[in-house]
This record gives structure tokens, sequence and C-alpha cells, in this order.
């Protein structure tokens, strides 16, 4: 097996300035036909090194082309909900892409229209519920920013959002995205955005009439899969409501099932004006939403907004049927259950090298000390286990939402393994 960074290869954020380094400089094993040299000479500098060559996949599981499986605990960053090689997700694509691919806006859909209802439903949207779809996180999260602006009225001209948050890489998305390094070398920043600490207390300095929207993720997972405090929901939604501002949950990662509830949001008892969605939806074909509760369906209007792509019959009819499966198979309820026996058994290990397990069903965050959570991550993949490092103190933990008793075994093994083989101190 290769040798990895586990800098997530969808947010490389290193600036590249050189040439890549050839893996033998770095100590690695080259990726099978050459593939680490031309992937460095043809793919944009964005991408950091591929961490190995990947064929196929099946369940939890995934082979590289050299024939090494792995367990992958971390489904495409959230995304493969039933797993790799799903026959729920082949069946309903290839008969799609059999009957009607993409018909463009001017046109509707049955499965455009059955996904839109069901997401009112899960989300608990109700009545007055509409859906704007898109093809990813981001683009959700751009007509969650249309919609902030729509809410622009009555004196009301910034957005609140959080420190250290993710929200994607559009120009839009990184407004609201609080992190400096990722924000730095694309400013001037689209205006409007004021970020603020995940505390109640910096919450309820912060917010007056001035304020259109808060936009937050309830459990931060590029941050490293931090929770927000207990009560911030809540009382961001007394705030909010009191101040005239919507309340935006961006559920691209904790959604569809992965924290134990359809939502994270759930679990708090509240109900936010608008709910991003996408990672998770689609069981890894690209698709994002916009979903709006009550007043706010009303903001955004005839020719606001617009995606070519977006809620073609395709991307619909998979969604669906993944939805479909998850509530079938009661997967929601199983990413709570697997999820506590994930963190009994990563607690169970007892390393000195685990300061704490966080997070919700099974969506884990794991601090880990001395900083040397890439190269846990980095042992980790060696010994056949996926799981990545989104920052030095963590390590994230993301299966898919169907394992059982077996993948929680696996993962067991290999995890206890990789950490009685690392080193007494870093490398
Ligand atoms: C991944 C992610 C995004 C961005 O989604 P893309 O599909 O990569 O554009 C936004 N917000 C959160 C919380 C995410 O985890």
């Amino acid at each position: 097996m290769t040798q990895t960074s586990t800098t997530d290869t969808s947010h490389a954020v290193e600036p590249v300035d050189d040439p890549p380094i050839a893996d033998e400089a770095l100590g690695r094993r080259p990726l099978a036909d050459g593939l680490s040299a031309r992937h460095g000479a043809a793919l944009m500098r964005t991408l950091s090194t591929p961490l190995a060559v990947l064929e196929r996949g099946e369940g939890a599981w995934v082979w590289d082309v050299d024939g090494n499986r792995y367990l992958d605990f971390l489904a495409g960053i959230a995304v493969n909900s039933l797993g790799h090689a799903s026959p729920i997700v082949a069946e309903v694509a290839a008969r799609q892409a059999a009957t009607l691919v993409h018909v463009s806006n001017y046109f509707a859909t049955p499965s455009q229209v059955a996904l839109a209802e069901r997401l009112i439903r899960l989300t608990g949207a109700g009545e007055n519920g509409r859906v704007y779809f898109g093809n990813s996180g981001a683009e959700a999260m751009e007509a969650a920013f249309k919609l902030a602006r729509r809410n622009f009225v009555d004196g009301r001209h910034r957005i609140l959002a959080l420190h250290n948050s993710f929200h994607g890489r559009t120009m839009g998305a990184l407004a609201l995205t609080g992190k400096p390094s990722l924000q730095d070398p694309f400013r001037p920043m689209v205006a409007g955005v004021d970020h603020i600490d995940s505390t109640i207390a910096a919450l309820e300095e912060s917010i007056d009439d001035s304020v259109a929207a808060l936009v937050l993720e309830p459990i931060k997972g590029e941050a490293g899969v931090l929770p927000l405090p207990e009560g911030f929901l809540v009382r961001a939604r007394e705030l909010t409501r009191q101040h005239g501002a919507l309340l935006i949950i961006d559920e691209i990662q904790t959604g569809v099932g992965r924290t134990g509830a359809w939502f994270a949001y759930q679990h708090d008892g509240v109900v936010p004006d608008a709910v991003a969605i996408a990672k998770g939806i689609a069981g890894g074909i690209p698709i994002g939403a916009l979903v709006t509760i009550g007043a706010a369906s009303d903001l955004l209007i005839r020719g606001d907004h617009g995606s070519t792509f977006g809620g073609n019959p395709f991307a619909t009819a998979v969604a669906d049927a993944v939805l479909e499966e998850i509530e079938r198979a009661g997967l929601v309820q199983n990413a709570a259950v697997r999820g506590e026996q994930l963190r009994e058994v990563i607690e169970g290990i007892g390393s000195p090298l685990i300061t704490e397990v966080r997070g919700r069903g099974l969506m884990i965050g794991v601090g880990v000390a001395d900083g040397r959570a890439a190269e846990l991550a980095d042992a980790a993949l060696q010994h056949g286990l996926i799981i990545n490092a989104p920052n030095s103190d963590s390590l994230r933990i993301v299966p898919p939402l169907m394992i059982g008793d077996d993948e929680i075994a696996a993962f067991a093994e290999l995890f206890r393994q990789t950490l009685a083989d690392l080193p007494e101190s870093a490398s």
C-alpha cells in the first residue's frame, strides 16, 4: 500500500507553487501505471497527491488497482450513504439513464417532484416548504446566500456566520466560511458576512435587527467534527426569530441520517428557515438542495436563481431512491446505534494518543494528541483503513450508514492494530 498524505483531497489547502514532488522523494511507492506523475501533470494543482488509485468498491470496502483492500470509513467524505456499488444506486441510475437523463428546468419530471416532496417531509418543512436543486454543497450554499440577501430589508444588511466553519469553495460559500486561510488568497470576499465565535455569549452580543441571517453547521465537519455548544441552536432559533433574521442550517455533512436523525437540528427540536443538503443524499451522484421553510419560501422569486443541471431526472431519481432505502432499511436509527458502538470501540482501545471522542451517530471526531492526526490517518491507510485527518489534532470517521457488526469488528481490529504499530513519539 502507498504511503500517504492525509490532506482532504477535495479541500486541499496548501498553496502549491512548485511542480509536484516525485513519490520517490517523498518516500512513497509510485502509484500504479505511473498515475502519480500523470495525475500530477494533468490535474489542477489544487489537488494534493492521491492516496491510492481505487478501482472498485462493495459496501464499506474498496480495492485499489493492486488488489489491496481497504475498509472505507470516510465514504467519499460522508457521501456514500449506502456504501459502494449499492444495487439500489446501480439499478436506479441504469434505469434512469436508459429512460431520461436531462431535460432542463423548462420541464418537470416525476422524480424531481417526488424528491422535493420527500425532502419537505423529512426536513419537517411542512406546508409552505419549498426546494431548490443544484449540484453540490457549495451550490446549495450559494442559493442560501441569495436567500439571505433577499432578507436584506428593513435595515438588515449583515449575515452572521461562525469562525472555523466550512460552507464550500465558491465565492459566496467561501465568504460564509470562517477560515481566513482559505479566504485570504481570494479577497475581496463577497461583502456582508461577519464571523463570530461559536458561543451563546458571542451570538447574544452580535445579533440585532441589522442581521438578515445566521448561517451555521450543527457539527463542524471540516473543523474536526466539533459540535455546537449545548443549547446554542435553541438560543439561535429564539434570537433569529426575535430579530427577523433567517436561521440557515448547513446540513451538507450532518444531514440525511448521518447523526442519527434525518437532520441534526432535529435533535434539538428546532425548525430552521432553510436547510442546505448535499453530500450523502444520492449515494455519490452529485446533487445539492436548499429547502426553505415557512415565510422563507416566499423570498426567492421567479428568475432569482437557477442551474442547468439542477434537479435533473437522473440525479433526483437516484437521490429519491437512496432516501427511500435509508427510510426502508432504518439507516437513520442504524447510524445512531452503530455510532454508539464505534464510540465504545474507540474509547475502549484506551490509547494515550486519543484525547477525546466527539460527534454524533456516524459522524465521529477523534481528538489526537501531539498533533499526530495526519500521521495516524496515514498509518491507518497502510493498515487498510480509510479515515481522515481534517486537521493535525482530529480524525474524522464518517462511514456508510449501512455498516453492521462485521464492519465495526473490522474497524476495531484495523484501528487497534494501527495504534499498536505506531511509534511512541511522532515520526
Ligand atoms: C462539503 C461541505 C460543503 C461543500 O460541499 P461541496 O459539495 O464540496 O461543494 C459545505 N458545507 C459543509 C458543512 C460541507 O461539509
